[in-house]
């Protein structure tokens, strides 16, 4: 079995099973908290099923299987222990924006009942720290499985879900919260702390 034939495949599963524990663990949560405004259409089922599909059946295969040997690659020796290395912050950072957005998590573009705008912790920043952790946690995976398909099964389509739905969220609410989200735009980034300009807004 794949799994065994290298510790780094360890790292991955163990590391892949925190990561489906914490997104249980928070949508166990949100059990019986009312949506009152969803903005699923076909592409957003599009990309839910791409992402959802992919990160998790290709890994699968990879680690259970020998399906997918023929796209194997090779990395320096030095890559598997900086994927292992990212795994820490990417976890972190995926556990802390649930527990920071609380109930007001979904995995869809949705609104709940008494939906908050959350600025705190770790969104004081940056708008998208869970996409953030995302990406972290698929570039880890690609350092990880040396597998063109396995080890890029959660970046790529992840990559293109980003640039696809995050406009759309941040329309929804802009929509939705109005002045208050525009103003925590101004502060924040997207992926990245504002360098500029920042500072004096959070200041006022
Ligand atoms: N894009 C965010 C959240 C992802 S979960 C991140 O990467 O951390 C997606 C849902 O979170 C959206 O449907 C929206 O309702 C909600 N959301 C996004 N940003 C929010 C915020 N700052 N405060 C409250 N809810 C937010």
């Amino acid at each position: 079995m794949n799994l065994l034939r290298s510790p780094w495949h360890i790292v991955f599963f163990v590391s892949f099973l925190i990561y489906l524990g914490i997104r249980s663990r928070y949508a166990r949560q949100l059990r019986g908290v009312e949506s009152v405004h969803r903005r699923v259409d076909g592409l957003e089922v599009f990309l839910l099923v791409l992402v959802i599909g992919t990160s998790v059946l290709l890994p699968v295969l990879y680690l259970f299987t020998p399906l997918l040997a023929f796209a194997d690659y090779r990395l320096p020796a030095f890559a598997p222990w900086c994927g292992a290395v990212l795994m820490i912050p990417a976890l972190w950072l995926f556990w802390r924006s649930h527990a920071d957005l609380g109930r007001n998590w979904s995995a869809t573009l949705e609104l709940r009942k008494d939906h908050q705008l959350v600025t705190h912790g770790v969104y004081r920043l940056i708008r998208h720290p869970m996409y953030a952790a995302i990406f972290l946690f698929a570039l880890a995976q690609a350092m990880l499985l040396s597998n063109w398909l396995a080890g890029w099964s959660a970046f790529v389509p992840f990559l293109l879900m980003y640039v696809l739905r995050t406009p759309r969220e941040e329309r929804m609410m802009c929509e939705h919260f109005g002045q208050a989200y525009q103003d925590y735009m101004q502060r924040t980034g997207r992926l990245f702390p504002r360098l500029i300009g920042s500072r004096e807004k959070r200041q006022e």
